[in-house]
């Protein structure tokens, strides 16, 4: 059977090990041998223990849980062409030229600049005697599935990142808490939420908790927003209302460009209406937990297609990213999507806002 590895990189989102499952059991399925690799491209380069082959029974028991069961770590040796040769030596060692990455927008740059390489790096390892004639030429060709794990729902080409509704159900889990305890002293809270610089968390947030107020990356406010935000805020009390709730996406700011952080926001509330304010940071809650419905189902959905798109991949095939478009599993190419992703980078780092959100399209 073919050789297929499957590995989680970057950061970790609930939902990876649904997709690590589905691929192993997809992969199984249709023939492959197939193999965790552990820590990332870590396991990657340093080989041995780290590349595992994986049986049916291996990825029982893993759906419920968060994180990745096979570890996932930032790797600076796979930055270098070294580290990428060593890489290419252990999955040749071991006839893997089928990949599937589970990661965010760094991860996938890393795995086409491999399969860019792979040749090259074949040649190099025949030169310095590594591999053999016959390995150069039976493993020449390296196929790349992508899929996107990660809770800020940031990546272009996908409605949903894998990851993102279980951290919207943290959150919100935790803004009911919240919202029962702030009614019975008529507190002020403010949330900070993460999402880095795209404020779906935040928004989604604010939506679905009624929220009095939202900060977000994408829609700056002009710098007077602390007489708007106590109007707001006043109005609202005035009106009856025990409580009032701000949700702080972690990478707001102003018209300006400067951080709005959530003590700056405490500050004006408490200076100028004398509210008893508190902050919550949910932090790294939002990443932890056992993933959602949703997040395990996409998971298996897009593993499952990640297997099927490098099972029918040729030699010409480019590397794709398997994305949902739609409630359907789509494969585009991965490139475009990551350099549309890096081009919102660009347009929020301009102060080009309506850029910014045009770019990332529907997610
Ligand atoms: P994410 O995948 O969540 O965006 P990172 O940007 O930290 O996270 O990338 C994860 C890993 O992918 C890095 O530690 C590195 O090993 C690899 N990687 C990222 N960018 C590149 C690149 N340009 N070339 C080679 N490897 C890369």
């Amino acid at each position: 059977g073919k050789g297929l590895a499957v590995f989680t990189s970057g950061g970790d989102s609930q939902g990876m090990n649904a997709a690590v499952r589905s691929v192993v059991r997809m992969g199984i399925y249709l023939g492959c041998k197939v193999y965790f690799i552990r820590e990332g491209y870590q396991g990657m380069v340093d080989g041995g223990d780290n590349i595992e082959e994986a049986n049916w029974s291996s990825v029982s028991s893993i759906i419920h849980k968060g994180g990745t069961i096979i570890g996932s770590a930032r790797c600076m040796d796979f930055i270098q062409r070294e580290g990428r040769v060593k890489a290419a030596y252990n999955l040749v060692n071991r006839g893997i030229t089928n990949l599937v990455v589970i990661g965010g927008d760094g991860s996938l740059t890393g795995a086409n600049l491999f399969r860019q390489e792979w040749s090259s790096l074949l040649d190099e390892l025949l030169e310095n005697n590594k591999i053999t004639k016959d390995q150069r030429e039976k493993y020449k060709y390296l196929h790349i599935a992508g899929m996107v794990g990660s809770i800020d729902n940031d990546f272009c080409g996908t409605d949903m990142t894998i990851g993102t509704d279980s951290a919207l159900h943290r959150i919100i889990e935790a803004i009911d808490a919240i919202v029962s305890t702030a009614y019975s002293h008529q507190r002020t809270f403010i949330m900070e939420v993460m999402g880095r610089h795209c404020g779906y968390l935040a928004t989604v947030t604010a939506l679905s908790s009624e929220a009095d107020f939202v900060f977000i990356p994408e829609s700056p406010p002009s710098v007077d927003w602390p007489d708007k935000l106590c109007d707001k805020l006043e109005q609202e009390r005035k009106s009856g209302q025990r409580l009032n709730i701000i949700i702080v996406a972690e990478g707001a700011i102003d018209r300006e460009g400067k951080p709005i952080t959530a003590e700056l926001v405490k500050k004006v509330v408490v200076d100028n209406l004398q509210q008893d304010t508190r902050i919550t940071v949910l932090g790294h809650v939002q990443r932890g937990g056992s993933p959602s419905a949703f997040d395990r189902i996409l998971g298996c959905r897009m593993g499952a297609e990640a297997v099927m798109a490098l099972m029918e991949a040729t030699p010409e095939t480019e590397p794709c990213v398997v994305t949902l478009d739609g409630n359907q599993a789509v494969r585009l190419p991965l490139m475009e999507c990551v350099r549309r992703t890096k081009a919102v980078a660009q347009a929020m780092a301009d102060k080009n806002w309506d850029l910014a959100v045009q770019l990332r399209g529907r997610s």
